[in-house]
């Protein structure tokens, strides 16, 4: 199934919350889901139906839409988290945690996902030393990434890096803002990761 183009604060506002899908904008006023909390469409303010296949449904398609893949790249993901040792549920945000656009994302030269993805594509980033134009590509603990040399004076990361603060670090990622290179210290662990996020009822989506 191809990517959802279509406008992205209206999944924001399908799953009821903010997704943060278009970076700096997430963060002000303007922000869809400030002005209108209710669902889109016509029926939108009506009664929405509940039952367990809507929760596990729309929690997956929240997750997926949050970290921008595809619906036979998360099926993928889940297949690898089940043939995990441990808590698939946990494997799985951890796969969608390590993917490169996330990271990137996370390190702060990025707004929002999407635009680490575009960015990655476009050849500015290197992984220990390589470029790596794959968004989906995995990072391991140890891992370097940088911003690529003549990338480094690019508007939309340097813009990214300064707004960085009001998006938040993580734990597991050390950022170098002046040299524009991060350290994959370890691999995020459950407590890194959203806690508005109920992975249990994505892995029961698919147990059915
Ligand atoms: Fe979602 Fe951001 Fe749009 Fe707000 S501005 S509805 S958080 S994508």
């Amino acid at each position: 199934m191809s990517r959802y183009t279509g406008p992205v604060c209206k999944i924001c506002r399908r799953e009821g919350m903010k997704l943060f899908l278009k970076g700096q904008r997430c963060y002000t006023d303007k922000c869809a889901i400030e002005q209108r909390e209710y669902p889109p469409g016509q029926h939108g303010q009506g009664r929405i139906r509940a039952s367990e296949y809507r929760l596990h449904l729309r929690e997956k398609q929240k997750v997926r839409s949050t970290y921008g893949v595809s619906e036979s790249q998360f099926k993928k993901y889940y297949e690898m988290a089940k043939r995990k040792r441990g808590v698939t549920g946990e494997y799985l945000l951890s796969l969608l945690e390590r993917r490169l656009d996330n990271v990137v994302y996370r390190g702060g030269f990025a707004a929002s996902r999407a635009e680490a993805r575009q960015l990655i594509t476009h050849g500015h980033f290197l992984v220990n030393g390589r470029k790596t134009d794959v968004p989906s590509f995995l990072v391991k603990a140890g891992d370097q990434i940088e911003v690529k040399e003549k990338s480094k004076k690019l508007v939309v990361i340097t813009d990214a890096l300064e707004n960085r603060e009001q998006r938040g670090g993580v734990e597991w990622l050390e950022v170098d803002m002046e040299a524009k290179k991060g350290l994959v210290k370890a691999l995020p662990e459950r407590k890194d990761m959203p806690t508005s996020i109920q992975e249990t009822l994505i892995v029961e989506y698919y147990s059915k």
